[in-house]
């Protein structure tokens, strides 16, 4: 039974590798009709398996009264005049002990409506984008740098992030990721610090306040250069080594990463 479901849960697999046009390693003896397509049709996000690995997340209590009142903060902050014009706060989305946290630039109109990251186009190829590597969207905690969408999707402001980022930082301490992703150029110049092009900061382990940082193309760029999905599937395949060595280093689920030096 729990072989059948493996291979189904493969198969599955196969078929998001699939869509995102990365093409995957057979062994040899693999016969020639297994050969991936190269589609880039968008998957079909609702035949993600339920159920929460135990894996992916970390063995300790969620401090639920903190994020009470850290939600009910964001809910209502009007530090920015980005709250002028929001249809509400989009705070983050996913599980309070992931190992794994993405970050991205700022909620677009589908975010804004619904108050959740990651929800239109880019959020469906983030989702096929976990399934690939074998995570699901709720094993993952997912935000974004600022918490309230900037008009016609305009680049946030570096006064709008600064006075976002201690929700950010905030949530972080309460999650403990092992390691951070960053989606995009922008999340990652404004976590950073820096102007460094995006081609240069790809493929470094990177830290932010302490914890490790990987930098990929976001999503939504995905969506107008696929054909560097090849790209970021190298990129998420070093975070996912750096994450196994975690995992394989440190046994106590719950111990915090040590710091690592920004290269
Ligand atoms: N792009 C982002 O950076 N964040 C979202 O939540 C959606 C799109």
């Amino acid at each position: 039974m729990l072989k059948a479901m493996n291979v189904q849960e493969e198969r599955r697999r196969r078929q998001y590798l699939d869509a995102l046009g990365i093409t995957r390693w057979e062994p040899r003896h693999a016969s020639v009709t297994s050969t991936p397509e190269i589609v880039n049709a968008e998957p079909d996000i609702s035949v993600a398996p339920p159920g929460i690995s135990k894996s992916v997340v970390s063995a300790r209590p969620d401090d639920s009264r903190a994020w009470t009142e850290l939600e009910s903060e964001v809910c209502v902050c009007t530090k920015c005049s980005l709250h002028t014009t929001r249809t509400q706060t989009v705070f983050g989305v996913g599980h309070r002990q992931a190992k794994w946290m993405f970050i991205g630039e700022a909620p677009g109109a589908d975010e804004d409506r619904q108050g959740e990251p990651f929800v239109g186009r880019a959020g469906q190829l983030l989702n096929a984008i976990l399934f690939a590597m074998g995570l699901k969207r709720e094993e993952v905690y997912i935000a974004n740098v600022l918490k309230c969408r900037p008009p016609g999707n305009r680049d946030p402001k570096p006064e709008e992030v600064a006075q976002c980022e201690p929700y950010l930082l905030r949530q972080i301490e309460l999650i403990k990721p092992r390691l951070i992703v960053a989606l995009g150029r922008h999340a990652a110049h404004s976590l950073l610090k820096t102007e460094v092009p995006l081609g240069k900061l790809r493929g470094q382990k990177l830290s932010y306040h302490g914890t490790p940082l990987f930098v990929t193309y976001h999503p939504a760029y995905l969506l107008r250069n696929p054909a560097d999905k090849r790209k970021v599937w190298d990129d998420l395949c070093r975070a996912k080594t750096a994450m196994e060595k975690y995992d394989a280093d440190v046994a106590p689920a719950d111990l915090r990463m040590e710091k690592v030096e920004n290269s």
